[in-house]
């Protein structure tokens, strides 16, 4: 029989195993307190537990690890992790400090399939879907390695590479087990996406308090669908309605993030446009001026134009915020997420 990876298992399926095993109850508390709080990479780092114990659970259970295999950080100290899966696939996680809060940008996908134009994991490609225990593991190996350092993450944001709502179920598998096994408030995570919308539509019932923020980057439909291409299949008319009809808990809000392409969308006109559009959703916008890439046909708006777009937006009682770049020299930016894949 093949071993059984426990960080696949769900702290039920890791009851059963314990009361199968006909242990007390309190041997699965310690196991995931050791998998999930301590981040033990093997069950022999497991000391509450006798050496015979270890020994024996070891012949049928193991406990797997992303492995960490390059770590860079940049001048404004934004860390990037480069992790190799168990098929030798690559995928990115970053690591943002931003005076009391340490946020960690995870990924959901090897690749993804959705070429938005302005995005460098796009240019990759769909490679695969990430398991929920990958996704979560991210967060396992990066606090693991700030131990020593005394930090904790303080917040997850699933903007790395993919598209959460395109791996649905271990996207919501990985919002639960972060809930229900790692004890992170679902209040500190927000899920970012294009608007895949049926994902859309069922995400409040199956990760309630996850905030959301929703990549629109365009205020019509001809500017979108040639920024990103899936906006032929979600145009904004549908995008709009599902968040007008998304439900929030009172002052919760939803982010908008809206990339600033030179000459593409940051024109008086399409800010005025975006206002329009988002008339009643009670939202917060935060702009992204583009960070440039090698070989990308964008360009940075001037600070001139970033200022006057923000203003406009801010006239008609807008919440704005110009999002400072982090981490462009180590390639660790929005966007730029490409895992040593060429
Ligand atoms: S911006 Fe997001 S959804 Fe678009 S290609 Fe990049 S990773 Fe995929």
């Amino acid at each position: 029989m093949d071993k059984i990876n426990l960080k696949k298992l769900s702290s039920k399926e890791i009851e059963g195993i314990i009361k199968e095993w006909q242990l007390p109850s309190f041997r699965a508390k310690q196991l995931i307190h050791w998998i999930y709080h301590r981040f033990a990479s093997s069950i022999q780092e497991i000391t509450e537990w006798p050496k015979s114990l270890r020994e024996e659970f070891s012949k049928n259970y193991f406990i797997g690890n992303i492995k960490l295999i390059e770590k860079k950080v940049s001048a404004d100290k934004t860390e990037k992790y480069l992790f190799e899966l168990k098929d030798s696939e690559r995928i990115e996680s970053v690591l943002i400090p931003d005076k009391q809060r340490l946020t960690l940008c995870i990924s959901s996908q090897v690749g993804c399939p959705l070429k938005c134009k302005f995005c460098l994991t796009g240019k990759i490609g769909f490679i695969r879907n990430l398991e929920a225990w990958e996704i979560v593991d991210q967060f396992i190996q990066i606090s693991k390695s700030l131990i020593k350092e005394n930090r904790r993450i303080t917040n997850i944001v699933f903007m790395g590479m993919g598209e959460p709502l395109l791996n649905f179920e271990n996207t919501t598998e990985a919002l639960w087990r972060f809930k229900d096994l790692v004890e992170f408030s679902p209040r500190r995570i927000t899920l970012s996406t294009v608007g895949i919308i049926p994902a859309l539509k069922e995400l409040p019932k199956r990760a309630p308090n996850v905030k959301l923020a929703i990549s629109l980057n365009a205020s019509d439909d001809t500017i979108r669908t040639y920024l990103m291409p899936i906006n032929k299949q979600y145009p904004l008319y549908e995008l709009i309605k599902t968040l007008k009809n998304y439900p929030l808990k009172p002052r919760q809000r939803i982010t908008i993030e809206y990339v600033l392409l030179k000459g593409v969308n940051d024109s008086e006109e399409n800010a005025y446009s975006l206002c329009k559009l988002l008339k009643n959703i009670p939202c917060k916008i935060n702009l992204i001026p583009f960070n440039p890439w090698q070989g990308c046909e964008f360009e940075r708006p001037e600070e001139s134009r970033i200022v006057k777009f923000q203003q406009i937006l801010i006239s008609k009682g807008y919440s704005v915020f110009i999002r400072k770049s982090k981490g462009e020299d180590i390639l660790a930016a929005c966007g730029q997420l490409k895992a040593m894949y060429n």
